[in-house]
């Protein structure tokens, strides 16, 4: 059977796969599933209200009750979720250019649905036809307001808010016009900031920088933290789970830098704990719980799979490479409103500067390459770069992540696309450089 579902949802470009009729039947197929009340809610692309209200009319013919939230953070729905209903979808294609948008599912905790539920919904989608009630049990939909506010409150109270008061950061926010328009500058003004919004009105075209977080992508922030002597800069992604900071230098602070941090924080303030990670985080993460009663876990890349993990094991908290950190007592997803509340935390209790915080932790430096590979030789390619690495300690969690004395290599198929990558961590800039390349042309050589 052909597969629906990427990493976490299915994500496609709006109008073309993605239409209203596919939209509908999928809906449908996950209302027969959930049978119950569901919450929607979405990010301001352009196609979000076309593709949620096509859901909504899916979740109704399955005689789902429906709750619209309305243009909100993937994180609050996922909150609303967990303390009101039995599911929820959120219409959002996350940090992908304007024209993609795409469909996630939460289960009741808020949680990105477990395989055995995705085959579910696919073997529906496909084969059979999704349940379909009579006219007399169609339910209704209806909104909540306040939501928003009620999320923004709760981050509050996980925070030391007078400490952040008396600190007085400046800080400047730049939301790329998604959905943390509604959520961040408001926190952070709340929280006693001085707070100067950029990007910050939801606008589905993203004309003021690309969605994606990235260095490149945050030169706008980068030259206004610089221009008005700021102490932070915070940008998210479009659906608003990621954070990713700038120092009071204007740096780029790489995502695995602030998960260090907090996890080191937060470790410090429970005196240990479980932390949940990807195979492909770096090693400070390790480092760090070892020196604060830690326990690290790691499972296969996908923010999903990590919160279920600390669901599973009631861990403290967990997070990827990419700045998604999620704290499993307030949301089982990344929460970018969370995290950047704990940052500015941190930096108002230690009275420290961001970039001196981050030189205290323990420092690695990262490269991630990747290399073409047609889908059916992946697996080929994969066993023949287990044999013949062999020699080194592996783990195969997922891909092959192989362990050298100057760091650590880890080649993984892409699970969407025709691609290897090669993800490598070293001491030195040049090391992972070198590993980096090395893993490339492992996988060269066989194709
Ligand atoms: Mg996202």
């Amino acid at each position: 059977m052909k597969r629906l579902f990427g990493t976490f949802g299915v994500r496609r470009i709006a109008n073309q796969v993605l239409t209203p009729e596919f939209a509908s039947k999928l809906g449908a197929a996950y209302g027969t599933v959930i049978k119950g009340k569901v919450a929607v809610g979405g990010d301001p692309r352009t196609s979000t209200p076309m593709i949620k209200h096509a859901v909504i009319a899916g979740l109704l013919s399955s005689g789902c009750q429906v709750v619209d939230l309305g243009i909100l953070p993937t994180p609050t729905v996922q909150y609303a979720v967990r303390n009101y209903y039995d599911g929820g979808v959120i219409i959002t294609a996350s940090h992908n250019p304007p024209q993609y948008n795409g469909i996630k599912f939460v289960d009741k905790d808020g949680i990105g649905i477990a395989e055995d539920m995705e085959l579910k919904i696919e073997e529906m989608f496909f084969n059979e036809n999704p349940g379909r009630v009579s006219w007399d049990e169609i339910e209704e939909v209806s909104s909540r307001p306040g939501i928003v506010e009620e999320y923004i409150g709760q981050v509050i109270t996980r925070v030391d808010s007078e400490a952040i008061a008396r600190a007085n950061l400046k800080v400047i926010v730049d939301c790329g016009s998604g959905a943390a328009c509604s959520t961040t500058p408001y926190l952070l003004r709340k929280l006693g900031c001085q707070v100067t919004a950029m990007n910050c009105q939801p606008d589905g075209f993203f004309p003021g920088r690309n969605p994606e977080p990235t260095e490149d992508n945050l030169q706008g922030l980068i030259e206004t933290v610089k221009a008005t002597g700021a102490d932070l800069g915070i940008a998210h992604d479009g659906d608003a789970d990621r954070t990713i900071c700038i120092d009071e230098n204007g740096d780029f602070v790489m995502g695995d830098k602030t998960f260090a941090l907090v996890e080191k924080h937060l470790l410090m303030e429970n005196q240990g704990g479980i932390i949940v990670t990807t195979v492909a985080t770096s090693t400070a993460i390790y480092d760090i719980a070892e020196e604060h009663q830690g326990e690290v876990i790691a499972t296969a890349v996908g923010d999903l799979l990590v919160a279920r993990e600390l669901k599973n094991r009631d861990g403290l908290f967990g997070g990827e490479e990419n700045g998604g950190l999620i704290f499993p007592d307030f949301v089982y997803g990344r929460d970018a409103a969370l995290s950047t509340a704990k940052i500015v935390e941190i930096m108002s209790k230690e009275g420290k500067s961001l970039s001196t915080l981050i030189s205290q932790l323990p420092d690695y430096h990262s490269i991630k390459m990747k290399v073409e590979c047609p889908d059916e030789l992946k697996q080929e390619i994969m066993d023949k770069i287990a044999q013949e690495t062999s020699q080194y300690q592996v783990d195969t969690t997922d891909g092959v992540k192989i362990f050298r004395e100057e760091g650590w290599l880890i080649i993984r198929p892409s699970g969407t696309e025709p691609i290897f990558r090669c993800f490598a961590e070293a001491k030195t800039k040049q090391e992972a450089q070198k590993m980096a390349e090395w893993g490339i042309s492992l996988v060269k050589n066989y194709l």
